[in-house]
């Protein structure tokens, strides 16, 4: 390790993260459309930092997430999936008066999906800075946005205050932007994705989004301005490309496993859990990537948001079985 390298290990704090949990039911068939009735899948667990903390849990790190679900089996199903993957729950609030969150899922003929939220007027709606839990804030030594929870300005403030409370305590921050195009037309969300990148130390970018939160042109330069502000490692996920490693001093990249893609919903968030549990344990950066190349490829061959997410054994095993 370098010395100027980010240390994301050697402390016993959660990883926690804060937001959207919701269940996700899926259409059958390719090409199907929500005009017409159909069959449907689900539900199935899901909420992309949901995903992330499932994953980082399953993959060995000390893990726990605050949010919301109603009084119901959506709810519970969650719950339960969240605390048997080895999730702290005490940050999980069930809101009697509210519904848990949904979205429906079509998929294209060509792969893209079409996604139907029930998120803002859910349980996940209520989050606020009341939902925080100081004990468990105090405990966190990373703390992860998910850039897709940010849709209200309560929960834009709840992020701000444990931002600003994380990193007075020494901790680090990650950042998957894991934007909805929508969400950069508001003013509010855009000085807030803005805000949460001035404390961010890991920024995981899907590839064009490397570029949206800086004045640069280009990817070099999106990556020169971060930097230049203060971000310690940029992470670039770029589906069935792998990743790109950067840090100002070294570039690494890694080539994604060759597997046929069932269900890309997922991916992201399974690399982003697994790169930060692996940190977190001390692993160098490439046996991080490695794991988190490995655990994007799990996800998108099984269908169903949070069902790819895997121990690292399991990824060992995944990671040999493809090359035999
Ligand atoms: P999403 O937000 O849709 O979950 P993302 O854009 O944040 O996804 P991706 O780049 O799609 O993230 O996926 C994350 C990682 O998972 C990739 O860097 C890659 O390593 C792995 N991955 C994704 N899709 C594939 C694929 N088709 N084949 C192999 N690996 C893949
Ligand atoms: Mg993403």
């Amino acid at each position: 390790m370098t010395n100027t390298e980010l240390n994301l290990a050697g402390k016993t704090g959660y990883i926690l993260t804060m937001g959207e949990i919701l269940v996700e039911i899926m259409a059958s068939e390719r090409g199907q459309s929500f005009r017409k009735p159909g069959t449907l899948l689900g539900p199935f667990p899901s909420g992309a930092p949901a995903i992330f903390i499932d994953q980082a849990a399953k993959a060995g790190g000390r893990c726990a997430m605050i949010g919301c679900v109603g009084d119901d089996d959506f709810g519970a199903l969650n719950i339960e999936r969240l605390r048997t993957d080895g999730v702290e729950m005490s940050g999980i609030a069930v809101v009697k008066t509210a519904t848990t969150g949904s979205a429906f899922v079509t998929y294209r003929d060509d792969g893209d999906r079409d996604f139907v939220y029930n998120i803002t007027n859910s349980a996940s709606g209520f989050l606020s800075v009341e939902y925080v839990n100081d004990d468990l804030l105090k405990q966190c030594s990373h703390f992860h946005v998910m850039g897709s929870s940010l849709f209200s300005p309560s929960i834009i403030a709840a992020m701000k205050k444990i931002l600003e409370t994380v990193k007075a305590n020494g901790g680090t921050v990650s950042f998957d932007p894991n934007i909805r195009k929508e969400m950069l037309r508001v003013p509010e969300m855009r000085r807030a994705l803005d805000f949460i990148l001035n404390y961010t130390d890991v920024f995981l970018p899907s590839g064009h989004e490397a570029m949206l939160l800086t004045g640069a042109t280009d990817e070099k330069g999106a990556i020169a301005e971060l930097l230049g502000r203060g971000v310690r490692e940029i992470v670039i996920k770029r589906g069935k490309d792998g990743c790109s490693y950067l840090n100002g001093q070294i570039e690494l990249n890694v080539a994604a496993l060759p597997v046929q893609e069932i269900d890309p919903t997922g991916a992201g968030d399974c690399f982003g859990g697994a790169y930060i549990a692996c940190r977190a344990q001390g692993f160098s950066v490439e046996q991080s990537l490695q794991y988190a190349i490995a655990a994007g490829a799990r996800a998108v061959t099984v269908s169903g948001p949070m069902e790819g997410t895997a121990t690292l054994a399991q990824l060992d095993e995944f990671i040999a079985n493809l090359s035999e």
